[in-house]
C-alpha cells in the first residue's frame, strides 16, 4: 500500500489548493492532485483578475462568505508579502426598467457592506469613461474591487507546500474508489490512499461520471482586453464594472496599466465537453463583437483596438448556486463544484469551509443554498 494521507485533494485550482492549505496548516497529511500545474490556462482561474464583490443578491448567506473571504484575502497578502487585492471599487450598473437595487442595498447596508445608490448622471460626472442611457442606475461598492487570480493560487500553493502538504502536477485522477476504511485515487502512479477525499475538479466534473454525477454544465467564456481613448479607464480611478444591458450580462476590469479595458460576458457562452477541443478566442465571429457591442454602447472610449483575448469555463449548476457538501453515497467525500462563473471570491473562505467539514466541524457560514439535495431528480 502507498502512503496513506489524511485527505486527498482532487483537482488544486482555487478551490482545491485554499483547502489544501487550510488542511495542511491544521497539522494533516494532505496530497493536492492536479492534471495540470496550477495556476494554468486550461480551467476556470486564469486571466489575471476576478471581481470581488460583497454586496451580493440572493439574502445574506453570500454576502457573509464574501465578507469572510475578503479577510482571508488581506490575510494571505500579508503572509505572503504580495498584492492580491486593488480596491478600485465596482460599479454595478442596470437600467431600472430590468432589475432594481433596492433588495440588494438593504441587504448589504444591513450587513455593514458600504453601498451608494447613483442615478446615471451622477456615475458619467464621476466615472466619465461611462456613457450610460438615462434610465439606468447603479449600486457602487467603494470597498470592492478585484483579486489578481493567478498570484492568489501561486500564494496558497506555496503555503501549503510550506505547511508540509504534497502536490503532484500534470496527474490527473483516472479513478476513484471509496473502500471501507478510506479512499482510493489512481493516477498514472499507481493507487494514492487516504481517508477522505476533497472533489474540487471545476470545469471537469462530467469525467467523474459515475461516481458523481451532477447537473453541472461547463461553458465556454470569451473576454477580451481592449485598448482605450483615454486616461479615465485606468485602475486608479476607473472601477471594476457589472453592467445588464438588454442583451446581455457583462463584467469587466480597468485598464491596469496599459493591459486595456478587460470585459467578459457573464450569461451565454457554448456548452464545453471535457472530451472536446476548447476553441480559441476568435473561432467564433461573436466572440469579439459581442464584447464590443457593450464597449461601443456604455464605455465608447474603450472600444478601441482588441489587444488580447482568452477562452476560459464556467461550470454552472441550473440556479447558479454553487455546491458544497458532502457526496450524497460517501460522507468522507466532499464536493466543491459548480461555481457558477462567479466562484474566485469565495474560495479563500471555501477552502477554510472545506477544512471544517473535513475536520467534522460546524462551519462559520450558511450551506443550506449549496446542498446536493437541492437537485434531487435534475439531470441535465
Ligand atoms: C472568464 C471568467 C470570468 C470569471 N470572473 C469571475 C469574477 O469576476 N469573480 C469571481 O468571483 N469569479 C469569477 N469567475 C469564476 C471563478 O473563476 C470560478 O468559479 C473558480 O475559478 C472555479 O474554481 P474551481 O476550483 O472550481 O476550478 P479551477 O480553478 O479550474 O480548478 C479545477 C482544477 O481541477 C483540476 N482537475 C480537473 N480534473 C482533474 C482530474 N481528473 N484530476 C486532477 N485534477 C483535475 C484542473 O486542472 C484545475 O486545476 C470567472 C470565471 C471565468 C471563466
Amino acid at each position: 500500500m502507498s502512503q496513506i494521507y489524511d485527505v486527498i485533494v482532487v483537482g488544486a485550482g482555487s478551490m482545491g489548493i485554499s483547502a489544501g492549505y487550510q488542511l495542511a496548516k491544521r497539522g494533516l497529511r494532505i496530497l493536492l492532485i492536479d492534471s495540470f500545474d496550477p495556476p494554468h490556462q486550461q480551467g476556470s482561474h486564469h486571466g489575471d483578475t476576478r471581481l470581488i464583490r460583497h454586496a451580493y443578491s440572493g439574502g445574506s448567506a453570500y454576502i457573509k462568505l464574501a465578507l469572510q473571504a475578503d479577510q482571508l484575502w488581506q490575510e494571505l497578502e500579508e503572509l505572503t508579502r504580495t498584492q492580491l487585492l486593488v480596491r478600485s471599487g465596482v460599479m454595478n450598473v442596470t437600467d431600472t426598467k430590468r432589475i432594481s437595487f433596492a433588495e440588494r442595498i438593504a441587504d448589504a447596508t444591513r450587513l455593514g457592506v458600504k453601498v451608494e445608490h447613483l442615478q446615471a448622471e451622477e456615475i458619467s460626472r464621476r466615472w466619465p469613461g461611462f456613457r450610460l442611457p438615462e434610465t439606468s442606475e447603479g449600486m457602487y461598492e467603494p470597498e470592492a474591487g478585484f483579486l489578481f487570480s493567478e498570484r492568489c493560487i501561486a500564494a496558497y500553493r506555496s503555503l501549503a507546500l510550506a505547511e508540509g502538504a504534497e502536490l503532484l502536477v500534470h496527474t490527473p485522477v483516472e479513478r476513484i474508489l471509496v473502500e471501507e476504511d478510506g479512499v482510493r485515487v489512481q493516477t498514472h502512479y499507481g493507487f494514492h490512499y487516504a481517508s477522505q477525499l476533497i472533489i474540487s475538479v471545476g470545469a471537469w466534473l462530467q469525467t467523474l461520471e459515475p461516481f458523481l454525477a451532477l447537473p453541472v454544465r461547463s461553458v465556454r467564456k470569451t473576454v477580451g482586453w481592449f485598448q482605450t481613448a483615454s486616461h479615465s479607464f485606468h485602475q486608479d480611478v476607473f472601477p471594476g464594472f457589472t453592467l445588464a444591458t438588454e442583451y446581455g450580462g457583462f463584467y469587466g476590469f480597468p485598464d491596469i496599466h496599459g493591459s486595456g479595458l478587460k470585459i467578459g460576458r457573464h450569461d451565454g457562452g457554448k456548452t464545453w465537453k471535457p472530451e472536446e477541443k476548447l476553441e480559441p478566442f476568435g473561432a467564433f465571429t461573436d466572440d469579439e463583437t459581442d464584447l464590443r457591442r457593450a464597449l461601443e454602447s456604455y464605455m465608447p472610449r474603450a472600444a478601441g483596438g482588441l489587444l488580447r483575448g482568452g477562452v476560459c469555463k464556467y461550470e454552472l449548476t441550473p440556479d447558479e448556486d454553487f455546491i458544497i457538501d458532502r457526496h450524497p453515497n460517501h460522507p468522507n467525500v466532499l464536493v466543491a463544484a459548480g461555481f457558477s462563473g462567479h466562484g474566485f471570491k469565495f474560495s479563500s473562505a471555501v477552502g477554510v469551509i472545506l477544512a471544517d467539514l473535513i475536520e467534522k466541524r460546524r462551519p462559520d457560514a450558511d450551506l443550506d443554498e449549496f446542498s446536493i439535495s437541492r437537485f434531487d431528480g435534475i439531470r441535465i
